[in-house]
């Protein structure tokens, strides 16, 4: 042992599970390990929010949000919708999964999606799981791409291969572009890996948050030119209005 792995070794004796959201300590004898009971209720509320298109609570519908191409996938699965600056304890768990390498939340909302995605892929062949990669520049930040650790978990989960077919490309801001614009930037922003192999397999395409959807659909049409058969989305939160 090194003098150096000591600090490493005591926070391994003394560590505490945390709330991911509320930071308070959970109870020894805790379910998941990643929210306090307070917090998944909060949570398990939020699932409950319907979808503005079939009415069905978001965790069960497999809509496409209503202003992206009904042509971009054939279904969408999601959790949690998202309003940006609401105090939703989804919004600080993502929070937390994008900046942090939180594995207990990795593997908590791997868990969650696995549990929908289930019934898509069951008694079909040739799913295959993949992402979005992040660009250099978040990568540097956050340190690891939290959409590829998601994807990974994802496919061993469900027993799919979690592939990288995505390489990212610089193509300006996307932000004061409008929608066709940015549409078309989020197209050039990536190309599929030149060793991908992509036709007649069923893709799912795993990222935290969709917000314009620009990129989801950017990369299911790279998916489809090059003869995929079919297109999931599963997404953690869905960007929408406060009502
Ligand atoms: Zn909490
Ligand atoms: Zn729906």
């Amino acid at each position: 042992m090194k003098i150096s792995d000591l600090p490493n070794i005591i926070s391994r004796l003394f560590f505490v599970p945390k709330c991911a959201v509320c930071n308070t300590r959970l109870p020894l004898s805790h379910p998941d390990g990643v929210l306090c009971p307070i917090c998944r209720l909060r949570y398990e509320n939020e699932k409950t929010v319907t979808c503005p298109v079939c009415a069905s609570v978001l965790g069960e519908c497999l809509c496409l949000p209503p202003d992206m191409p009904k042509s971009a996938a054939h279904k969408m699965v999601k959790l949690v919708s998202y309003h940006p600056g609401a105090e939703d304890a989804s919004a600080d768990m993502i929070f937390a999964l994008k900046h942090h390498a939180t594995t207990d939340l990795l593997r908590f909302f791997a868990d969650e999606l696995a549990l929908r995605l289930l019934p898509v892929v069951n008694g079909k062949e040739h799913f295959v799981v993949t992402y979005p990669p992040r660009g250099r520049k978040a990568l540097r930040h956050d340190g690891y791409d939290h959409a590829a650790s998601l994807a990974s978990a994802l496919g061993r989960r469900l027993h799919l291969p979690a592939l990288s077919l995505f390489r990212r490309r610089y193509a300006g801001q996307q932000k004061k572009l409008s929608r066709t614009a940015r549409l078309a930037a989020a197209r050039a922003g990536y190309t599929l890996r030149r060793n991908a192999s992509v036709k007649g397999k069923r893709v799912i395409l795993v990222d935290d948050i969709c917000t314009t959807g620009a990129t989801l659909t950017a990369l299911a049409k790279h998916l489809r030119a090059s003869g995929a058969r079919e297109i999931v989305f599963a997404v953690i939160a869905v960007t929408s209005a406060r009502a």
